[in-house]
């Protein structure tokens, strides 16, 4: 026997690219093309290095309470965590402990799957309709939890809250999680149905409409019994997961509520008027509710154009599984400039 047979073996998600080259468009990770907000570089100044020889809070409560007063809940309803990506992972390992499989759609975050194989959670993927958008119904029937992210990605199409309301009220017996990390762009969201159902775990990110991926902050609302459930497995695994800068930085950015909103309204006008070169460019596309755009081209591969993007120093993603998203391209919405950038060599390529 080798050891290798005891070894927790999975296939890892695979992160979008990063690239190390200068000057190029990047529209792979659906990052905001904004800086933060101004009220985050005052933070930045006022940080005393010399605090750092010391732990964080490991209740993060100065976090936990800006983001509690900007949405109107009381800090046991707030989760916080290395980016939305921890609090799901931590969700899953907390709330997905049935034998019966969990379900979420055959085009999602491709995440959800590697956590359900990593901690050997059984899993059913329910195959969207043919314009990508999710049957409620689909998820009514006995499982072992749901995962809807809305809007969806990497569709960016979106579910209304009436339909959301739907499967959580049909599945009072398990954990449903709302994965909203591009609901700031266009979709209503499920928060206020935390009150109602204390089943709902409701997730957020500060990786998009907050411009700060690279802090890595994700936070979740659900009912007071679930976020303690929630807590009690994290402080089994780390206390001391949201480094300092987070914790202050992640506080004076939920501070900002004009900014955010001005920023969020820039990216979503700047979606809708590149949906509108797109569509006259011949491109097919849901209507995306998100900072990105889920786009293919009747007449030519989606290998071709990224290859022509990429080879144009603009890179977009693409995923080659499954197959029927395999000539799409995901393009996230960068500012005026890069997306004029982008038709122009998107012109190019189709020889228009
Ligand atoms: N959920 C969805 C649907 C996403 O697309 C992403 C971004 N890759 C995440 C969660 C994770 O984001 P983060 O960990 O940066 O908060």
């Amino acid at each position: 026997m080798s050891w290798e047979e005891n070894v927790r073996k999975v296939v890892p998600y695979t992160p979008g690219e990063q690239p190390k080259i200068k000057n190029i468009i990047k529209l792979n990770t659906n990052e905001n093309p904004y800086p933060p907000s101004p009220l985050v570089y005052r933070a930045y100044e006022e940080i005393c290095l010399e605090d750092y020889r010391k732990y964080p809070d490991p209740t993060c409560s100065g976090l936990v309470e800006a983001i509690a007063s900007f949405y109107g809940v009381d800090k046991d309803n707030v989760f916080v965590g290395v980016g939305s990506d921890d609090v799901l992972a931590m969700a899953f390992l907390t709330f997905f402990n049935s034998d019966k499989p969990i379900l979420f759609p055959d085009i999602t975050y491709s995440f959800y799957d590697v956590w359900a194989d990593l901690y050997r959670i059984p899993y059913r993927q329910i195959p969207l309709k043919d314009d990508f958008t999710i049957e409620p119904g689909d998820y009514f029937g006995e499982n072992g939890g749901v995962v809807i992210a809305n809007p969806n990605a990497p569709t960016g199409v979106k579910l209304p809250l009436d339909a959301i309301e739907e499967i959580i009220k049909n599945n009072s017996d398990v954990v449903v999680i709302v994965d909203e990390a591009y609901v700031d762009f266009g979709a209503e969201t499920a928060l206020p149905l935390i009150d109602k159902y204390d089943n709902l775990l409701v997730v957020r990110t500060y990786s998009k409409s907050r411009s700060l991926a690279g802090l890595r902050i994700g936070y979740a609302f659900g009912s007071k019994k679930l976020i303690k459930y929630l807590s009690d497995d994290k402080f089994s695994f780390n206390s001391y997961t949201m480094n300092m800068p987070s914790l202050t930085l992640g506080a004076a950015s939920m501070r900002d509520k004009e900014y955010f909103e001005e920023t969020t309204a820039k990216v979503v006008a700047t979606r809708e008027k590149t949906k509108k070169e797109l569509k006259a460019l011949g491109f097919e596309f849901g209507d995306s509710a998100t900072n990105f755009i889920f786009a293919r081209h009747p007449q030519k591969p989606g290998k071709e154009i990224f290859d022509y993007l990429r080879s144009h120093d603009i890179i977009v993603r693409r995923f080659d599984k499954p197959e029927r998203i395999s000539e799409y391209l995901r393009i996230s919405v960068g500012t005026d400039e890069e997306m004029d950038k982008l038709i122009s060599v998107l012109k190019e390529c189709l020889g228009n």
